[in-house]
């Protein structure tokens, strides 16, 4: 993004270099505990330098760690995890320990924090300074076209369930600032103080959000039958929990990549298969059932009044 004010991002009406300044001074005022980003610790050292390392390393002597005075090492140290697997969003909580970044002045900071956390720094000031500009949901899923086209029909419910399932702090240390339109809101319930220091918003549906949206749309598209003390389930679902019991019980849990969705024990369909049954009621005792006007969304299995 450039400082140039014809050229200047949305998200930065004063320019990239007073977002740049703002990050230092924000740095600078911690002293020398310095301040948690994410999962980055970013530090004053002294004449105008700083440091930056995982948080995970805040003990460590700088001859444990991998050091570099280049912030483009920034890049390298973001693309994989601790387990040398690909990270396609780097916001996941995944960032990998083990480097420092050290004599960094103030615009080289910027530059690796950038490539740490593409557009995070940006925002985070942007949301500080009341001037990030945020897109909902409905007109980000009217932009897709082709096979990601389809997302658009999400109903509300599911976009709901999506964002629980793809965004929250266990999957991505963003907290989102969109809202499914202008008159809807996400009902984002729950959500602790941000991780670290630094809350940064996501001002709009990250590609990821849309890939798994069409995984999503694609469950939700598939005909359900109830299944007794659950909500009703697609085949598709039914056979995910096969999957998942399976797993657990061969510890193999967990090892699936993040941006795989065709796979059923992909992290964020579990989430969403989890927001789904959390929603449901639990059915109560027979002799309870109030049946006419019933307030449950679900209905339960057997429900006479379900035509
Ligand atoms: S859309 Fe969700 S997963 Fe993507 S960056 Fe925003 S909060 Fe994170």
């Amino acid at each position: 993004m450039s400082d140039r004010p014809r050229e200047r991002g949305a998200h930065a009406p004063g320019g990239i270099a007073e977002a740049r300044a703002a990050l230092a001074a924000w740095v600078d005022d911690a002293g020398p505990a310095g301040r948690a980003f994410l999962q980055a610790l970013v530090r004053a050292t002294g004449g105008g330098r700083y440091e930056i390392r995982h948080r995970r390393d805040v003990g460590f002597p700088l001859d444990a760690l991998e050091v570099s005075r280049d912030p483009f090492a920034a890049r390298a140290i973001a693309q994989v995890t601790d387990d040398g697997e690909h990270r396609p969003l780097k916001s996941s909580p995944n960032l990998r320990a083990g480097w420092a970044l050290v004599e960094l002045d103030e615009s080289a900071l910027w530059t690796a924090l950038d490539y740490l956390y593409p557009a995070c720094a940006v925002h985070w000031h942007a949301g500080r300074t009341g001037t990030l500009r945020v897109t909902h949901w409905r007109e980000t899923a009217a932009r897709q076209t082709g096979m990601y086209g389809a997302v658009k029909l999400l109903e509300t419910e599911a976009v709901r369930n999506a964002v629980r399932a793809c965004c929250g702090d266990a999957v991505c240390l963003r907290r989102v600032a969109w809202e499914v339109d202008e008159a809807t809101p996400l009902e984002m319930a729950g959500e602790g103080p941000p991780h670290g220091d630094a809350r940064v918003p996501c001002p709009e549906a990250c590609s990821m959000f849309v890939s798994f949206a069409r995984q999503v749309l694609k469950v939700e598209r598939a005909p359900r039958r109830p299944v007794e003390g659950l909500v009703p389930m697609a085949a598709e679902e039914t056979n995910q929990l096969r999957a998942l019991v399976a797993a657990a019980a061969s510890g193999t849990l967990g090892r699936v990549r993040e941006g795989e969705f065709d796979d059923p024990l992909n992290p964020r369909r579990i989430r969403y298969l989890a927001a789904r049954v959390a929603a449901a009621e639990a059915p109560m005792d027979e002799g309870e059932l109030p049946c006419e006007g019933c307030p449950r969304r679900v209905p339960c299995a057997g429900c006479p009044m379900v035509t």
